[in-house]
């Protein structure tokens, strides 16, 4: 159940909108010249602000659900509460759990009894030692099935949304085991930059990013600043695909 069998010679390109908003908004994504196989949507959102667009909850997983039946592709999205379990194993490829509950430990019990890869994002101001010990909840899945993912952290710099720590990448590349995902859209929280942190992510030794795309970021319900339209993430896939063999690497999409 490793996801997509994902080599250590790979950098795999995971893209999809923050939220999944309807069903053409998918099947728009699904369309574009570079179309991810394995897409990214919440489902449910934990916004910082209750009045925020919360997610489309069992209406988003019916949207996946259906256009699964007709496309080929795989499916990741945030995990909030174990009670969401059920209806979510038979759309989803791959769990994510997102910042705000890297600490959910009953969470990450739950998820570790189940049969699916978990990327478990790094919490706003988690060490290296808290992240690693969250993937110890998880280690019943086995370590090829738990992906980290660096999303940046929380520090005295307030220019950017967050401080993209690649350093902790090259660190957890050089001593653990573990697939090392980067999400250079909630580190940079601007579009503009997210090309270059996702190059650098190439550079740290990540095995791929997971990255906002919109096909029309401008009315994004979530996250507007930060997602790429289809010209900008597709000029990075070609970027990547320059870069890779640098690093000796193979791009996957
Ligand atoms: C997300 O990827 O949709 C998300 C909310 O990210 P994070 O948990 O890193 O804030
Ligand atoms: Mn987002």
């Amino acid at each position: 159940m490793n996801l997509f069998n994902l080599e250590s010679s790979e950098f795999l390109v995971v893209s999809g909108p923050c939220a999944i908003e309807s069903h053409e908004q998918i099947e728009t994504v699904l369309n574009s010249e570079m179309a991810p196989s394995l897409i990214r949507g919440g489902i449910y959102k934990m916004r910082t602000k209750k009045s925020s667009f919360q997610g489309l909850g069992p209406e988003g997983i019916e949207i996946i659900k259906n256009l699964k039946k007709k496309r080929s592709f795989k499916f990741i999205t945030e995990i909030t509460d174990p009670r969401q379990i059920d209806s979510l194993l038979p759309v989803i490829d791959c769990f994510q759990i997102g910042a705000r509950n890297m600490y959910n430990y009953e969470l990450l019990k739950e998820l570790s009894k189940l049969k699916k890869p978990v990327l478990l994002k790094r919490g706003f101001s988690a060490t290296l030692n808290e992240w690693l010990g969250a993937t110890d909840y998880l280690s019943d899945l086995g370590e090829e099935n738990i992906y980290l993912c660096e999303r940046g952290i929380r520090t005295f710099e307030t220019k950017l949304r967050n401080t993209l720590d690649l350093g902790a990448v090259i660190y957890l590349k050089k001593n653990h085991p573990f697939k090392v995902f980067v999400d250079p859209s909630h580190a940079m929280g601007d579009s503009k930059y997210v090309e270059q942190a996702s190059l650098a992510a190439l550079a740290s030794g990540a095995d791929g990013i997971i990255v906002e795309v919109h096909p029309e970021p401008q009315k994004a319900l979530s996250d507007p600043e930060q997602a790429l339209d289809f010209k900008m993430h597709h000029e990075l896939v070609r970027k990547l695909e320059k870069a890779c063999p640098i690093f000796d690497k193979k791009l996957r999409v």
